[in-house]
């Protein structure tokens, strides 16, 4: 073999070489990431919303020892607990060998996702024709969610005090519903239309039934019909409706993706993805040097106000507990911790690999992506993680053989975006960006690579074993 030239060599000392996870992976690798995705596609199925995610994680949080926190009890390290907050956010702890006075380890992911919410007053017959109104949740482009099927999830709160759960659509012998969309052959003056107007929110009216109430009399047969199965299964009537959350979410379930089946598509994986990567962590570091809370957030999507948001005390009455039960107080805590802000960021697609600026862009197979700072117009709304945190961060991962990069949302001023990152750093605590890069993000199925899912979980877990030092201020 030919020598290496002297800039070749010296290229090899001072360039930074990123590579394809999959090209330097071994096979035992290469394994991991495939049965780790086994897991993270069933837990994508039996969490559709933010409700059934909390519920399955904290099932699997049980089986994993821990209990629901009693403010009674004095817990020792290694002893495991959870809150749920409201049974649609929910934060993990594994009390760790130091006090808390030396600082906790937070990762935070979120359970909510866009999608088409009810409105209290939904149901109508027109034509006789019975649909529902819908109000969108969270950024989507409107046009995506015509002609696909949906699942509509949820619960009625009735004036009893029972908590009907709702999930039709899901199983293959149970109908679906579905926005209609115009045919191309009558679309011409729809087709006029800018993209973001194509399909406007008024016009998201799920369909939900033809079949009239078998009457002569009367008007709106085909809208009582719907309520009488809807008493019948569920015992509610239309003002049930006014008390209820009901989403409707795509009906496809997660797949395997490709030839190859490197990549999954799935709806839902903003930021289920990083929400399972954290759990996972959670539950299998048992003994953790710090204590270890797991956040799963909800309404990051319509920016983490309301109590299960974390915008929220959500967090900080979580630490102030842990603080008062260790003769301590949470500020002293907080600026001791460190955090990772899981959430995905945009992978690059080749189709439209214009709104990336390629050096400072992530890329599918590339592995956790670590982002310094999101938000828009000149870095606005957003934390900027320090880089001595990112300098112990960089550490940590290369010295655990962890795949990762770096990737910025998208070229500066084409858009943006935010996470629940700066509501923790505002807490005076270190927090970066993580996560899994994703394509068509938001859409009803989105896409991911899962040796990048592999190796976000693999950062929460060194992440939650060897917590790096926070940047404690001077
Ligand atoms: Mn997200
Ligand atoms: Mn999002």
């Amino acid at each position: 073999m030919a020598e290496k030239s002297l800039s070749e060599q010296r290229k090899k000392a001072l360039f930074r070489q990123p590579k394809n996870g999959r090209l330097t992976a071994d096979d035992a690798t290469l394994s991991a990431v495939d049965a780790f995705c086994e897991g993270y596609k069933r837990f994508l199925d039996s969490a559709k919303t933010e409700r059934e995610a909390v519920k399955t994680a904290l099932a699997l949080a049980k089986d994993a020892g821990f209990a629901p926190y009693d403010p009674a009890k004095s817990y020792a390290p290694g002893d495991r607990y959870f809150v749920n907050n409201r049974g649609k956010a929910a934060a993990l702890v594994t009390v760790g060998q130091e006090p808390a006075a030396n600082g906790v380890c937070i990762t935070a992911a979120h359970i909510d996702s866009p999608r088409l919410d009810l409105k209290p007053n939904p149901l109508y017959e027109e034509l006789e024709l019975a649909l529902l109104k819908t109000h969108y949740y969270g950024g989507i482009k409107k046009y995506q969610w015509t002609a696909i099927p949906l699942a509509l999830h949820g619960v009625f709160a009735k004036t009893d005090g029972t908590v009907v759960p709702v999930s039709i659509g899901e199983r293959e012998d149970e109908p679906c519903f579905v926005v209609n969309d115009l045919l191309p052959h009558l679309a011409q003056e729809q087709a006029k239309r800018k993209l973001g107007d194509g399909v406007r929110g008024e016009e998201l009216n799920v369909l939900i039934g033809s079949h009239p109430f078998r009457d002569d009399a009367g008007s709106e047969l085909v809208k009582l019909h719907i309520l009488e199965l809807l008493f019948e299964k569920y015992g509610v009537t239309e003002a049930d409706f006014l008390s209820a959350e009901l989403e409707c979410v795509p009906a496809f379930h997660a797949r395997d993706l490709g030839l190859d089946r490197s990549m999954i598509g799935a709806y839902g994986q903003d930021d289920r993805v990083c929400a399972y990567c954290a759990l996972q962590a959670a539950l299998e570091v048992a003994h953790p040097r710090k204590t270890v809370i797991t956040v799963l957030a909800d309404k990051e999507e319509t920016g983490s106000d309301g109590n299960t948001g974390l915008n929220s005390a959500f967090l900080l009455h979580l630490v102030q507990d842990i603080a008062a039960a260790q003769g301590t107080t949470a500020d002293r805590v907080l600026r001791a911790s460190v955090c990772l802000s899981a959430d995905v960021n945009a992978a690059t697609d080749p189709t439209f690999a214009d709104v990336m600026e390629k050096r400072n862009a992530a890329f599918l197979n590339y592995g956790a992506v670590l982002t310094k700072y999101t938000g828009a117009r000149g870095k606005a709304d957003t934390s900027d993680a320090s880089a001595e945190y990112i300098a112990s961060l960089r550490a940590l991962l290369d010295a655990n053989g962890v795949v990762w990069q770096l990737g910025e949302l998208g070229r500066v001023d084409v858009g943006g975006g935010g996470t629940v990152a700066k509501y923790i750093a505002n807490l005076g605590v270190d927090v970066v960006d993580l996560g899994v890069p994703v394509l068509s993000m938001h859409a009803p199925f989105e896409t991911t690579a899962k040796f990048d899912v592999y190796m976000t979980y693999r950062t929460m877990r060194v992440f939650a074993e060897q917590p790096p030092a926070p940047v404690r201020p001077a």
